[in-house]
């Protein structure tokens, strides 16, 4: 589903990806973990466009950013990735004068350009999923930073991705709350949805993940099956990396 060739990505001197190449075949869930500033946030939003890269190809269900095309080129491809890509972030970015089920239903609505019935019945079907059904028509400021997230994740099914890139979904949560958004995101991983998580939770990277990427310094230092990357690391940086999150 992903193949990603050589990647650079340059913000000015400072080089944060150096040539990456991975494959990550369709129903795999990949956790990304490393050091901050190792470039995780960077290369996640380089899959779906959000940064412009300095070299390489990246290739999403054969929707190619290659760095050497034109830009309209490559913005063709990027909105095409989008389409079939589910994005969320730290922090929830929900609108705060839209009720809940108004903010799953937005996309369809504006870019599906879909009726208002079957956005609000697709919409409240998906927050039924991540257990918000009683929730649909409070505003996101009634709602806790767990309870938001899961709205967000609503919000980013609601447009039938093919793919969910997570980065730190749970950093900005109250340590109590983590583990409601987890648990949406491990009945996703079951589902069978292809996902890239960036993660601080090693406990469920452990159980959930597939395949982990180790990052640092703009490298993939490390690519291993949980278990042999948590209990045999192969390099003295991902040694020192789990000493320190553990
Ligand atoms: P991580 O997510 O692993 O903490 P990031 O991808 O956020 O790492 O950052 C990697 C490096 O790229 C850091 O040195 C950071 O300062 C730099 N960086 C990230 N975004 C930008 C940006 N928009 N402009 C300039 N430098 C950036
Ligand atoms: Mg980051």
């Amino acid at each position: 589903m992903i193949d990603i060739n050589q990647l650079q990505k340059n913000f000015g001197a400072n080089e944060v990806l150096k040539n990456i190449s991975i494959s990550i075949p369709a129903h795999q869930v990949v956790a990304v973990v490393g050091p901050s500033g190792s470039g995780k946030s960077t290369f996640l939003r380089c899959i779906n466009g959000l940064e412009t890269i300095t070299g390489g190809t990246i290739t999403v269900n054969s929707h190619v950013i290659n760095a050497q095309s034109p830009r309209k080129v490559q913005l063709k491809e990027i909105h095409s990735i989008r389409q079939e890509t589910g994005m969320v972030f730290q922090q929830f970015n929900l609108y705060p004068h839209k009720t809940v089920v108004e903010n799953v239903m937005e996309a369809l609505l504006v870019v599906k350009k879909m009726n208002k019935e079957d956005a609000y019945k697709i919409s409240s079907d998906l927050l039924a999923k991540v257990g918000l059904a009683e929730k649909e028509k409070s505003f996101p400021s009634q709602l806790s930073g767990g309870q938001q997230q899961r709205v967000a994740i609503a919000r980013a099914l609601a447009m039938e991705p093919k793919l969910m890139l997570f980065d730190e979904p749970t950093s900005a949560l109250d340590p109590e709350l983590v583990g409601e958004v987890l648990k949406v995101m491990k009945d996703l991983a079951e589902d069978g949805m292809t996902m890239v998580i960036v993660t601080h939770e090693m406990k469920f990277a452990k159980e959930v993940a597939d395949r982990i990427l180790f990052m640092a310094d703009g490298v993939i230092v490390e690519d291993a099956k949980p278990t042999a990357f948590f209990e045999n690391p192969q390099t003295e940086r991902a040694r020192k990396f789990l000493r320190q999150v553990s």
